[in-house]
């Protein structure tokens, strides 16, 4: 007799990812010939700049098929680089572990630091993964609620009154998904001395740093003091800055121990990531004129969709939209449009807000309930400024009606 199948509690207790829930419902629709217009998908439009792609494809053909990537260790080396010029951080390459992207550095360092009921910090609105990364390892998050009154920013005392004997960790975005809000360098200062006092460790997801448009410059959770340097691990990659989404380059930065904990995890879960993206990615960092061109011809780019959509947002009937300064999505409030119907279908929240827009308007918005807001929803302006046009005259004859 078979047995009855039974899953992992582990992998019961996490929610699907709401984000890919909508992008499976918008892609059904486009499968039956739908014109939807996509807001959903977090990853630059344009390619990625082709001296990368030139070095990925040389270094496949010059036999970079194999398990060790030859321009591994130079890759760690020029992330050093990187962090001392960039980031006013020095690390040795021991300190620098290279994974299968952004996501998965954090998986491995909720891996290898948290245990069963430790508590991690998380501010919210936060990144979908966060969250379901801290219960896979068996943690418990412990969310701060912030809102437009402070741009979605965490203050210092709000940090201090949530820290127990049981906190482990707190997680720190900036420029954050999905707000779009950038930490000024004395606000993080601040709240590094809650951290360096309590103790505990954290973990700064600086993924979009080369992603700010106002005067805010980044500046690292880490390089606020060197007792801090030991509590913090700085998480970065290629994904955003360079457009390499599928390149899946992601690193991560930290004190010793840690990062030898993090090498013996990832030994045992994939490995390093493909040798021909690392020579890529080693590239990126290399030929840094060349990189540093084309990151501000995208930057340029991003910034004109997003001063247009943020514009355009705020004229839609009941809907308010805090200027992003960072990243590349927009966080509108909708909450102004719950109680309306649209079509007889009433809208009581982001969920049914996003679903009266892809099935009556046929816009694809990612919910606010995804990152843990009860009144928002997320859109990405890394498309074209005519899809960002064809999206919103959508919303607003839907708003309008
Ligand atoms: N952190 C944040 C805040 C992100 O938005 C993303 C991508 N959506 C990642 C990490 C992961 O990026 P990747 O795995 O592509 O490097």
């Amino acid at each position: 007799m078979a047995q009855k199948l039974k899953l992992a509690r582990r992998i019961c207790d996490v929610q699907p990812s709401a984000t890919l829930a909508v992008d499976a419902k918008a892609k059904g629709l486009q499968a039956q010939g739908k014109d939807i217009v996509g807001f959903g998908v977090g990853e630059p439009d344009f390619n990625t700049p082709e001296h990368i792609i030139e070095a990925g494809a040389s270094s496949m053909k010059a036999g970079d098929t194999k398990y060790a990537a030859r321009r591994g260790p130079e890759l760690k080396k020029l992330i050093c680089e990187k962090l001392k010029r960039e980031n006013a951080l020095e690390y040795k390459p021991e300190n620098i572990i290279v994974s299968n992207g952004a996501k998965q550095s954090l998986y491995n360092l909720m891996q290898v630091l948290i245990e069963e009921g430790d508590e991690v910090i998380i501010p919210a609105p936060y990144w979908v993964s966060y969250l379901e990364q801290v219960r896979l390892a068996g943690g418990t998050p412990v969310i701060i609620e912030t809102d437009e009154a402070t741009a979605f920013k965490i203050t210092p005392q709000q940090l201090e009154k949530v820290i127990t004997p049981k906190s482990k960790l707190f997680m720190h975005n900036s420029p954050s998904n999905p707000t779009g809000s950038v930490y000024t360098p004395d606000e993080i200062k601040a709240i590094g001395a809650v951290i360096e006092k309590a103790g505990i460790l954290a973990i700064s997801d600086e993924i979009y740093e080369h992603l700010i448009y106002g005067k805010i410059a980044p500046f690292s959770l880490a390089a606020v003091s060197p007792a801090l340097r030991q509590q913090v691990i700085t998480v970065n990659g290629c994904s955003k800055t360079y457009a390499m989404t599928g390149w899946r380059i992601g690193w991560a930065a930290g004190p010793d121990e840690i990062m030898k904990a993090v090498a013996k995890f990832q030994s045992h879960a994939t490995s390093d990531p493909a040798a021909f993206c690392q020579a890529g990615a080693a590239e990126a960092y290399a030929s840094l004129k060349t990189s540093e061109q084309a990151v501000a011809q995208m930057r340029e780019q991003f910034d004109i969709r997003r001063k247009h959509m943020h514009a355009r947002l705020n004229r839609l009937n009941g809907v308010t939209c805090l200027e992003p300064l960072g990243a590349f999505y927009c966080f509108p409030n909708v909450s102004g449009v719950f109680g309306r119907s649209f079509n007889g279908v009433m809208v009581k929240s982001p969920m049914d807000f996003c679903s009266v827009a892809l099935e009556q308007a046929g816009v694809a918005l990612v919910p606010g309930e995804a990152f843990g807001s009860s009144k928002h929803i997320r859109l990405s302006y890394a498309t074209s400024k005519e899809l960002i046009d064809k999206g919103i005259d959508r919303l607003e004859k839907m708003l309008n009606s």
